[in-house]
């Protein structure tokens, strides 16, 4: 009798399990479908011509008018009439280069030599964080001045904005683009084939067999002769004079001896990066030696000795370092590269925490600690901006991997068991504010009707960012939440102000801003509520994902 009582308890468990994943499968599928719409929905902005006179003549001021348009450049006129000059933009083969979020659309203005004048901004579906950065560093616009059209298509090496990276890195690879260099999509986007690393295994047919980002095994008649790891697939990117190299180090079958190093392609000044692969070719002072030998060398100059390249040669020595040194300490790890390992298992933990609700009031203190300590350290945060950057212009899967997963956790966990880790224990802005929360005893509340007006605040800036998103503003939505100080600081006073005011608020008030402005909290309140059964809210949902797909089709 209790067994058959037990066992009907338990199809009752997972019955109830079913329509919770099932309601939640929904759910996702209603956000997937307005993160669709988005991106068929036309874009809006782009380029207009008075925009970009605005643009060149706000720099340029002899520039009063634009002329026909021949070659895919417009005339720049004086005020007389007299061509001054020529301006282009960078779209369309800028537009699948994705900086952090999307695209960015920059023009460039020639002198009648066509050498290049001015370089400038004309539209960017980035974040407004990184792109403020990009537009205030005057270095990387000038990068481009003084130099011939035919120029601008040889990639060599841009400048970039430390802490903007992707965003300026896509933008001069639009450039570059734009005027004629291929596969500016990726620096080094082709794959590594046999033909690369053969040399290293005389008399073999060998094949690659990918073991992770970027480290291979070089398999021989079914057994593995050796491994090899790239550069690029493992995001190491020691820079030289101008750019960055693709390096691949060759090693035997336990992975404990360098058989060779290897340059496959290079950002950097071609007669210096020739000069290493003839080196290379001929002296590879790397070849022979143990791994541990090599992380070892206090002064490892001596691996790689180019004179007249001697930067090119030291990004090199420091890519062949950096990567024995994260395939050591992957191997240690089990396998992962060490700094995704900590972002993995820190969302790991906080799901976990979260799922099982332990630790008490002590316990979600110290993972705050540990949550804002990762914001800080990674900044990483799902916000609006990044879900909808996403929906519209797609992402590198590979560059924003442990985001991706952080962003999936976020999402799917709430919806397929009813609760919202992510803000729970992971979140760090959600975090700082428990850790603000903690310096006074006295808390507040609001009640009545200041609570009830004040909850619909997020679910009204939700709405109002998937709107403007769906209607193509070209506003910066990154503005509309804090989580962009996380990544890039004090860069535009609206996020600095949201955040300053909600964890101020959040010293009397507890999680005031998670109550009462997150819009990324209402979004995953959404996901989560009434975990297992559709309630009026998934009705409303679908009533404005139709809404959005009418617009899209007839608006
Ligand atoms: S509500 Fe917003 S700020 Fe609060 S924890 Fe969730 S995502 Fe973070």
């Amino acid at each position: 009798m209790s067994c058959a009582r037990k066992s009907g308890s338990e199809v009752g468990v997972w019955r109830g399990r079913i329509r919770r994943w099932r309601v939640g499968l929904f759910r996702l599928g209603v956000l997937v479908a307005a993160m669709w719409a988005v991106r068929a929905a036309p874009v809006g902005g782009g380029r207009d011509a008075g925009g970009l006179l605005e643009k060149v003549s706000a720099v340029w001021p002899e520039v009063r008018a634009m002329g026909g348009e021949r070659e895919g450049m417009f005339e720049l006129l004086g005020e007389d009439g007299a061509g001054l000059g020529w301006v282009a933009t960078t779209f369309p083969e800028a537009e699948g280069i994705q900086g952090y979020v999307g695209p960015s659309e920059l023009w460039v203005a020639f002198d009648l030599d066509r050498r290049v004048r001015h370089v400038g901004l004309v539209a960017s579906e980035d974040t407004a964080g990184h792109l403020r950065m990009v537009e205030g560093d005057a270095g990387f616009w000038r990068q481009w001045v003084g130099r011939g059209e035919m120029a601008l298509g040889i990639s060599d090496g841009p400048v970039v904005v430390s802490g903007a990276t992707l965003t300026s890195e896509a933008m001069a690879r639009g450039v570059a683009a734009r005027f004629g260099a291929e596969g500016m999509e990726s620096w080094f986007s082709a794959r590594l084939g046999v033909g690369a690393v053969a040399r290293w295994f005389p008399g073999m047919e060998v094949a690659l067999e990918e073991e992770g980002r970027g480290i291979y095994q070089v398999m021989s008649g079914g057994r593995r002769v050796g491994r090899v790891l790239r550069s690029s697939g493992m995001g190491v990117s020691a820079r030289g004079f101008q750019g960055v190299s693709d390096v691949v180090v060759v090693m035997d079958a336990d992975g404990e001896v360098v058989s060779g190093v290897g340059l496959l392609d290079s950002r950097d000044n071609q007669p210096y990066w020739g000069d290493v692969v003839e080196e290379l070719k001929y002296a590879d002072g790397f070849a022979g030696k143990r791994v541990e030998e090599i992380l070892a060398e206090e002064d490892a100059s001596g691996f790689l000795l180019v004179s007249g390249a001697s930067m090119t040669a030291g990004a090199v020595i420091e890519s062949v370092r950096e990567m024995l040194r994260r395939d050591r300490m992957a191997e240690a790890e089990g396998g992962v590269d060490w700094e995704v390992g900590v972002a993995l298992a820190w969302v790991a933990a906080g799901c976990l925490f979260g799922l099982r609700g332990k630790g008490g009031k002590r316990g979600r203190w110290g993972f705050a600690v540990v949550s804002v300590a990762a914001g800080l350290w990674f900044g990483w945060m799902v916000g609006q901006d990044q879900v909808l950057g996403w929906a519209r212009h797609g992402m590198d899967w590979s560059a924003v991997f442990p985001l991706l997963a952080m962003t999936g956790v976020a999402l799917v966990v709430p919806a397929m068991t009813g609760k919202n880790v992510y803000c729970s224990r992971i979140c760090p802005h959600g975090a700082a504010q428990v850790l603000a929360g903690s310096f006074m005893k006295r808390r507040f509340a609001l009640r009545g009707r200041w609570h009830r007006v004040m909850e619909r605040v997020p679910w009204a800036s939700l709405l109002a960012i998937w709107a403007l998103a769906l209607l193509g503003s070209g506003l910066p939505l990154s503005d509309a939440e804090p989580f962009e100080v996380w990544s890039v600081g004090f860069q535009a006073w609206l996020p600095v102000a949201i955040l300053t005011v909600g964890l101020v608020a959040a010293v009397f008030l507890p999680q005031g801003y998670c109550h009462y402005g997150c819009p990324t909290g209402a979004l995953l309140k959404f996901l989560t509520h009434s975990p297992g059964r559709l309630t009026r809210r998934d009705f409303v949902a679908v009533g404005l994902v139709v809404l959005a797909w009418g617009f899209v089709f007839f608006g």
